[in-house]
């Protein structure tokens, strides 16, 4: 079967690659284990070995019609439940239990993945992803931050497990893959308008990356009220937004709690 790269389709090569990741996951058989992109099958199996039930979610038909042969008994007993549908159409909310999600995602969705489960009601307990090396590096590993890393340390602890090179996969992408865990998952925010505020700030700090911390809020904050907020929140006032860590933002969002601040 033909690749299809619109649908970012890099399959994993080899059983010890999937071992490797599934191992990482610290699946146990009480799990149940959510997976986005199937594939061929080659994660999957190694995640029916070690959970209790995984569910797949896989957007391309062909493929989703390969599994259903490929894993009959699995289907038949309930241990696999197959969804041939596009992941951005699935509401978390469906799945009845706490789960794990473990996938080798198609790249074009990692933000997207990411930022959605996260910030869903009914988020993991905790996400083993397999994303380019690069994404792995500056969420888990740079002290820049960006939108991504913020939002991913606002919910949770990430850490970058292991390298995977582009070997590794058929047919291999141009870049190398990584392992990137997210643990201790929890909502940090005490209400709806308390993270909206918070990603509100993120969003308007990165958004003209080459202009300071302080210009970019005069765009959702009061230009008068800008300086005052960096300052009780111990932000140098000639910060730029990928030089404040988490606990600032945080700081920032609270003290602009009262304070208009405008949708981006
Ligand atoms: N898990 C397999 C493996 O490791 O070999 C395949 C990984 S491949 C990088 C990404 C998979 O995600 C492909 O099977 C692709 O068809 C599927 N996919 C792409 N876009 C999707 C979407 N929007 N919803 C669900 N699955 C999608």
């Amino acid at each position: 079967m033909r690749a299809k790269k619109s649908l970012g389709q890099h399959f994993l090569m080899h059983r010890q690659t999937a071992e490797r990741i599934a191992a990482a996951a610290g699946i146990t058989k009480s799990d149940t284990v959510l997976e986005i992109g199937p594939g061929t099958g080659m994660l999957t199996k190694s995640l029916l070995a070690r959970a209790k039930q995984v569910i797949a979610i896989e957007a391309d038909t062909e493929l989703a019609g390969a599994l259903r042969e490929l894993f009959s008994k699995e289907l038949a007993s309930g241990a696999l439940v197959l969804l041939a549908q596009d992941v951005r159409a699935f509401d978390s909310a469906t799945i009845n239990t706490p789960y794990l999600l473990v996938a080798n995602i198609p790249y074009y969705l990692t933000g997207m993945i990411v930022r959605t489960f996260l910030e869903s009601a009914h988020r993991p307990t905790s996400m083993t992803l397999l994303v380019q090396k690069e994404v792995a590096e500056r969420v888990a590993r740079s002290k820049k931050e960006s939108l991504l890393s913020l939002a991913v340390k606002a919910y949770g602890t990430p850490q970058y497990v292991f390298t995977v090179p582009r070997g590794a996969f058929t047919p291999a992408p141009a870049v190398d893959s990584a392992v990137l865990s997210i643990t201790h998952i929890q909502n940090p925010f005490k209400n709806e308008e308390e993270g909206r505020r918070f990603f509100s700030l993120i969003h308007a700090g990165f958004a003209h990356k080459r202009k300071r911390l302080a210009k970019n809020l005069e765009m959702v904050l009061e230009k008068g009220f800008v300086l005052r907020a960096l300052s009780d929140a111990r932000i140098p006032k000639d910060a730029r937004a990928e030089d404040v860590a988490l606990v600032a933002w945080l700081r920032l969002a609270a003290i602009s709690s009262g304070a208009h601040v405008s949708e981006v």
